[in-house]
């Protein structure tokens, strides 16, 4: 498979988009060096390689929203990123895009221990979501799995099926998960 050609119209304003971006964002969120950003080439679809041009690494919502309104105004496509375990090249990038990866957007907003819910960001990982609610359960998670079966908590931790590292926004958007959630 060929990747699309890039658009030279926006590699040529590289300078001022990198420039604009770093407007908006601490100076350690924006990743422009070309060693750098072939860590984003790939997903775990990795026979298709592509380094971005750009990748930045908000941690708000007000900075996501700020990289998305400069990404719309200079037309540049945005590929946003948990893991990078997608097996579809869901996270693959064109030369021409803006990685936004979310893995520092990874706080926990809600637990409803009554009815099993957990609301996190979207950078928070399935292995984390079961970090956050271990520590309130009143006995061990796991006897307490052994015991009434899996998914008698609010595990999402995927040691023998979904990547652990995966990341709760990647899940709700790839409608990812296994038989013990629902994201
Ligand atoms: C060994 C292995 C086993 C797997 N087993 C399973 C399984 O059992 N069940 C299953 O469902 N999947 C499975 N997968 C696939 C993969 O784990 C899921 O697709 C997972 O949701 C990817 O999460 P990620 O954080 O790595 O997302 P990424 O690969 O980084 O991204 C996945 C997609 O979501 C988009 N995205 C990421 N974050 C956001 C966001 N915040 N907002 C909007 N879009 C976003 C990306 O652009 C991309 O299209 C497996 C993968 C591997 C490598």
């Amino acid at each position: 498979m060929d990747m699309p050609l890039p658009d030279a119209a926006i590699l040529a304003r590289k300078g001022r988009i990198v420039a604009r971006l770093r407007a908006v964002l601490p100076a350690d969120a924006v990743i422009e060096d070309e060693a750098e950003v072939r860590v984003y080439e790939c997903d775990a679809l990795s026979a298709y390689r592509c380094p971005p041009m750009v990748a930045v690494l908000p941690r708000t919502t007000a900075e996501v929203s700020a990289v998305l309104r400069i990404c719309w105004e200079e037309g540049v496509p945005v590929v946003p990123r948990g893991s990078g375990t997608s097996l579809a090249g869901g996270a693959l990038p064109t030369a021409d895009c803006v990685i936004l990866g979310v893995a520092r957007m990874n706080g926990v907003l809600e637990t409803d221990y009554d009815n099993r819910f957990i609301r996190v960001q979207s950078g928070r990982t399935n292995l984390s979501v079961t970090g956050a609610v271990e520590p309130a359960c009143l006995c061990d998670c796991r006897q307490y799995r052994d015991e009434f079966g899996r998914g008698a908590l609010p595990e999402i931790r995927g040691d023998d099926e979904q990547p652990s590292g995966c990341h709760a926004g990647a899940d709700g958007r790839h409608g990812a998960g296994d038989r013990r959630t629902v994201v």
